[in-house]
């Protein structure tokens, strides 16, 4: 086989012309068999990192990967692009062992993914040596941050990774992760023993993402809402309960929008057919707790809400992360509630977690959900990013869909002087009744009519106010007590600001704008360019040949095409092979096994 440079490599395997920002110093590194360590988001492109490189150094690279599942969609991708690609894991039959490693004798491959128990756990001194006469160009660890206990997802067995420098002496490591906390870097380059490794640290910013965060009020009357922008369209609904789940997922269903539920709670095998029905595009939509998500490899999710708050800014950037790996415009929504909180605390309490380091995640988390001003730069610094762009064009901030209060230390003030009115004992519900002046019967069973705050809110609405109150919670005016019905009660900086006239501190209160009917959605930048110019009819067509095709092959359809490819066909309407390789994603391999099919789905489409 001849050895390609670089760009020859990544364009006839994979269609690609250019590189996404670091990709080429991370493939140089491994070019160079310099240590490297490489930390991009999610949908950054760290795969290509050493997939193309594999193509282009002369032997066998190995990677090393968690998951079985994502192992497999992987390499099924890589040969689909031409690449050839094994992989050797506990899941393969005898015969299918037997296979590979008469395969790897042979030195048909470039790329072997396997489970880092089979590189270096128990009884694996037989594979090493049948790694050391295959040549090994380096080694790729995928997911490093699984070696740390500092990351969100540490798994014991990479513990065992340690030893890899010894076993596979002068041979190059190379880590990637999309975990970035500098912490977790220096864990995995120590436990990894990587020498003088090159570090390239990309920036955390998805330009991609629409980011929006809403009180929680009416939740089924908030999900239709979103639903409704995303007719057709993957999506995952994080809740935080099991029974919410399962209730969500029925629901859902019964209104028009057949959902699945995926929780640990589930059979195994239930579990796995769920997965397997989202992967492959039988269901769009998942109702899941965090048990669903690593190895969820589908790139066309659209939206990912999260019906409860997550317990830290890191957990929330990574599971909104599984939105638009495509590239494409994608929405995360948020959907908190101070109740939320609470729910968190007691239950890192009862397990004996409530230290000082989980209680700031959680209260950062807090901040971010009260918080009213462009999401995309406060995310970026939270995780140590500049961000030098003044207003994003992708959050709720950004597009002009929230409006701030013209006086919120009048209003703070109303809402405040409201839970003391009702003796520090009711709810977010009851008083939001009472602001509103509405006459419930627990209302006027308490004589709450009479209170001189009855009513001062007249024009508002519930969903409103019960924002405002969630945002005094997150913002440490108000506090939820931990009694068996939460009630609200005033935190000291409450008092301060209810008796204190003069004080008045920074603070913004926002609601959702009501839409308006003469007035369009604005849309991000992503959003508008990604879709300028496509013929949406010809997109869905082409979106059906893919799965008709995937069906038949009995791979997800991702594996096929992504959407980002078919919607520049959907723009520029190849007509020969030729005009086809130069659509992004599309490879020689691809165009000779694809391009027939496509080309007749274009060709028969009549523009409308
Ligand atoms: P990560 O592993 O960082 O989450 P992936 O390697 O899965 O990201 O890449 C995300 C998507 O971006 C994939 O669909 C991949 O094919 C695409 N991609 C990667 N590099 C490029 C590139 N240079 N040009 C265009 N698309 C790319
Ligand atoms: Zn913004």
């Amino acid at each position: 086989m001849t050895i390609p440079v670089l760009e020859d490599a990544l364009a006839r395997y994979w269609g690609y012309t250019t590189f996404r920002p670091l990709q080429r110093d991370a493939m140089d590194a491994v070019l160079q068999g310099r240590d490297s360590l490489l930390v991009l988001p999610t949908g950054g492109g760290k795969s290509l990192c050493f997939q193309a490189p594999a193509m282009v150094r002369p032997g066998l690279a190995v990677v090393i990967s968690p998951l079985i599942s994502l192992m497999k969609d992987q390499v099924d991708t890589l040969v689909g692009n031409g690449v050839p690609a094994g992989l050797y894991n506990s899941s393969l039959t005898s015969a299918e062992k037997s296979a590979m490693v008469a395969g790897l004798r042979q030195g048909r491959f470039r790329l072997l993914y396997v489970s880092p128990e089979r590189l270096v756990g128990e009884g694996s001194e037989g594979f090493l040596s049948l790694l050391a006469a295959c040549n090994v160009s380096f080694v790729a660890v995928d997911e490093a941050h699984c070696i740390s206990q500092w990351g969100h997802d540490f798994r014991p067995e990479y513990r065992q990774l340690a030893r890899l420098r010894q076993l596979l002496p002068g041979i190059s490591i190379h880590a990637y992760t999309a975990t970035a906390t500098a912490r977790v870097r220096r864990d995995i380059a120590t436990q990894l023993g990587l020498q003088d490794p090159v570090e390239h640290v990309g920036s955390f910013d998805r330009p991609n993402l629409v980011y929006r965060v809403l009180p929680r009020a009416v939740l089924k009357r908030q999900l239709l809402d979103v639903l409704s922008r995303h007719r057709q369209e993957a999506g995952i609904i994080y809740c935080t309960s099991r029974r919410e789940v399962d209730a969500l997922a029925a629901w859902l269903t019964a209104e028009g929008t057949p959902a699945l539920p995926y929780h640990a709670g589930l059979g195994e095998a239930e579990r796995s057919r769920n997965q397997d029905a989202f992967l492959s595009e039988r269901v769009d939509v998942i109702v899941a707790t965090v048990a669903f998500g690593m190895g969820i490899d589908r790139s066309n999710v659209r939206f990912v809400v999260h019906a409860g708050s997550p317990r830290s800014v890191e957990h929330y950037q990574q599971e909104s992360g599984r939105a638009g790996r495509d590239g494409l415009e994608a929405e995360c929504l948020l959907i908190y509630s101070a109740a939320d909180f609470m729910k968190w605390r007691v239950m890192l309490e009862s397990n004996g977690e409530l230290n000082e380091a989980n209680t700031t995640l959680l209260r950062q988390m807090e901040r971010y959900a009260a918080s009213v001003g462009c999401r995309h730069q406060h995310l970026s610094e939270y995780f140590g990013d500049r961000y030098g762009k003044d207003g994003c064009g992708a959050c709720d901030y950004c597009l002009d869909e929230l409006e701030t209060a013209a006086s919120p230390v009048v209003l703070a003030r109303q809402i405040l002087s409201c839970v003391v009115r009702v003796g520090q004992r009711f709810g977010a519900m009851h008083v939001a009744s009472v602001l509103r002046g509405h006459a419930s019967d627990q209302v006027v069973a308490r004589a709450h009519d009479k209170l001189s705050t009855f009513g001062l809110l007249p024009n508002a609405s519930v969903a409103e106010v019960r924002g405002y109150i969630q945002q005094l919670t997150a913002l440490g005016l108000l506090r939820l007590t931990d009694d068996a019905y939460a009630v609200l009660a005033l935190t000291a900086k409450g008092l301060g600001l209810l008796k204190d006239e003069h004080s008045v501190p920074g603070l913004t209160l926002a609601r959702q704008r009501p839409p308006r009917k003469d007035v369009p959605r604005l849309r991000s930048r992503v959003e508008t360019e990604s879709w300028q110019d496509v013929d949406r009819a010809l997109f869905d067509r082409l979106r059906a040949v893919r799965l008709e095709t995937a069906r038949e092959r009995g791979v997800p359809p991702y594996v096929i095409f992504h959407d980002a490819t078919l919607r520049e066909m959907a723009r520029i309407r190849p007509t020969s092979i030729d005009a086809l390789l130069s659509v992004k994603g599309i490879g020689a391999r691809k165009a000779d096994d694809l391009g027939d099919i496509f080309l007749a789905a274009i060709r028969d489409h009549r523009p409308a």
